[in-house]
């Protein structure tokens, strides 16, 4: 126990990105004098750098529009004014039965971490977290067309996520030119816009939709406004609250330690490490919430639980040592072996999480042996677990033709082809043995695998692996290919072939939590004072990835449960 505190605060946030902004911002508003601290020299994380969709089911413009057929265009906006209590449910809407019923069917039973009393204070808070935050200025936006991962388990539905609406981060003052907001997306997109921006060569109405895009955000900058969207907006918009709010932000200060009591069973402060080294020990009063992120970027952990160096696109700061920190105080691990699995594109300096090029038409992915061994338009968790299960698929090949070249948008070659061919990431040739001889696959194999997949293609079912058979594989697909919007057969010369790997955006093990985001011990008992909140706890899904944003939502609505806790202990 140490006397001599150099700070003196209520609540202390470890982490800058959903989870971290989000419990800074729920500390303040229940009266806590809140402290941030991030280990970077930019603020952000993972959060600013991703998609930001947020699956929040149950929210109130999911409870409106949410339904259980296919998708249509448009998107109802919540934000300032406020979202307002949910109207009903109509009978395709939203409603926590149908989600918990969803949970259950999906995750099954998945261990602590995605207890039935944790997913059901997710589901029960999901809309609290959503009103609580769009009360306070975050203008979401309901993504209609985005639908669940398994939409024809019970409780699936299409519209559970939301996101924010494109931000000018201006807004942010100089704080705008120290955070990670150079993002995932060059242009404002909305997430329902990606898709569409993929195939616009292809679409004409989308061509359109897409030039809408740039000719609107043309219109910004020659006003001089340069907004962002995804990530950027969910982070900048929580960033401008926290800021409203008077509360504190220091960037480079890591995290380096606790104090305990004298019984080592609470935590009383923190040690940090300042911009020029010197320790920091602050008194922390009601609660230090983890919001740090996973270990993406920790390789001897990635070889450790996982078997591979990792292939991550999470962001510098993931490096696991809040987690190590708790753990030397006690706290117990656990879903370690998971991640936000993927299948990324492999670039000569780095990766490009594939969510598109794998699942539009005129595409397959094989392995070393050339053969198929997943449906590619099933969800990034489950390509990139199929990857990792099949020895031979780590590295495997997307293989394209001709059609997917010129019709749709590749995250591989945005950069230039001829970097990628010279670093032997892509191949083309004339014929599929030709690039069967390229990419060392016997050329016997490949003929047949495209042989077979084509003939899938043209009758409309993938009877290997059922690709394209629900709204979810459909979402990436090109509504103008028929009969299966998934499916189109590869055989229009010239044939490319892209290098895959198992990548991530981030992981999921870390610290076992409670419903309130307490961080539990070996005994299952919480060790006062602690709260974890993000990829720094335990995911409440479980290995699953139930539908898009599930990273983010549990981020928001773990690091409102923790810090309304913390802020409500005696001080
Ligand atoms: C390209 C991409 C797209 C994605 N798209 C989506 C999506 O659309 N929806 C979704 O749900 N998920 C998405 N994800 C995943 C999602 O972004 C992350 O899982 C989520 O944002 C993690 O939030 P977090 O608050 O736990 O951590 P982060 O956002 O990573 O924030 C943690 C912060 O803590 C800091 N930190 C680390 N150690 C310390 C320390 N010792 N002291 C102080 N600070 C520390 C880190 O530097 C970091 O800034 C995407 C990820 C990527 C990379």
């Amino acid at each position: 126990m140490n006397n001599t505190w150099d700070r003196d605060v209520d609540v202390l946030v470890v982490g800058t990105g959903a989870a971290g902004l989000t419990a800074a911002i729920t500390a303040a508003a229940w009266g806590s004098r809140t402290l941030v601290v991030e280990s970077m020299p930019e603020w952000g994380g993972s959060t600013a750098g991703g998609g930001g969709e947020a699956w929040l089911p149950t929210n109130p413009l999911s409870r409106q529009a949410g339904r259980d057929g296919p998708p249509k265009d448009g998107s109802p906006v919540a934000g300032p004014p406020a979202a307002g209590p949910p109207k009903g449910d109509s009978p395709k809407g939203d409603s926590p039965e149908k989600a918990l019923a969803y949970l259950a069917a999906v995750v099954g039973d998945a261990g602590p971490a995605s207890s039935p009393e944790r997913r059901r204070a997710f589901v029960l808070t999901a809309p609290e977290a959503f009103t609580f935050l769009a009360d306070l200025g975050v203008r979401w936006t309901l993504n209609r067309d985005h639908p669940d991962f398994y939409p024809d388990r019970v409780g699936g539905m299409t519209g559970r996520a939301v996101e924010v609406r494109p931000f000018d981060p201006r807004d942010l003052g100089p704080w705008a030119s120290n955070g990670r907001l150079d993002a995932v997306f060059p242009l404002p997109v909305r997430a329902d816009d990606v898709r569409l921006i993929a195939r616009a060569a292809a679409n004409r109405d989308e061509l359109v939709r897409g030039a809408r895009v740039l000719g609107r955000t043309a219109w910004d900058l020659a006003r001089g406004r340069h907004l962002v969207s995804g990530g950027a907006a969910l982070s900048a918009s929580l960033m401008t609250i926290v800021l409203s709010q008077c509360t504190e932000v220091l960037l480079s200060t890591p995290l380096r330690g606790f104090e305990l009591d004298r019984d080592r069973r609470a935590v009383t402060g923190a040690i940090l490490a300042g911009p020029d080294g010197r320790l920091i020990r602050v008194r922390v009063r009601r609660g230090i919430v983890l919001a740090a992120g996973g270990f993406a970027r920790n390789t001897s952990w990635r070889l450790k639980y996982h078997g591979i160096p990792g292939y991550s696109s999470a962001a510098d700061g993931d490096t696991g040592d809040v987690i190590a920190l708790a753990e030397d105080i006690g706290a117990r691990l656990t879903l370690m072996e998971d991640a936000w699995w993927g299948a990324s594109l492999a670039l000569p300096d780095g990766y490009a999480f594939s969510v598109f090029e794998r699942s539009l038409p005129f595409s397959i992915m094989v392995d070393a042996d050339g053969s198929r061994f997943v449906n590619e338009s099933a969800s990034s968790v489950d390509v990139g677990r199929a990857m990792l299960a099949d020895r031979n698929a780590n590295p495997s090949w997307l293989v394209t033709d001709a059609r997917h070249h010129h019709r749709y948008r590749n995250s591989a070659t945005s950069g230039g082809e001829g970097r990628l061919r010279a670093a032997g990431l892509a191949h083309s040739a004339g014929t599929v043995e030709d690039l069967a001889i390229a990419i060392e696959v016997d050329p016997a194999r490949l003929r047949a695998t495209v042989a077979r997949f084509n003939a899938f293609a043209r009758a409309g079912v993938d009877r290997d692996f059922g690709r394209g058979n629900n709204v979810s594989d459909n979402y990436y697909g090109d509504p103008l290919v028929g009969p299966n919007p998934n499916l189109g057969p590869l055989e229009k010369a010239p044939y490319s072939a892209f290098l895959m790997v198992p990548g991530d955006r981030g992981t999921k093990g870390g610290l076992l939590t409670d419903t309130d985001g307490r961080v539990l011990d070996l005994d299952g008992q919480s060790i006062t004072g602690l709260y974890a909140a993000g990829n720094t706890a335990a995911s409440v899904m479980g290995p699953a990835d139930p539908g898009p944003g599930s990273a983010v939502g549990a981020a928001i609505v773990f690091g409102y449960r923790a810090a309304r806790h913390a802020a409500a202990r005696d001080r």
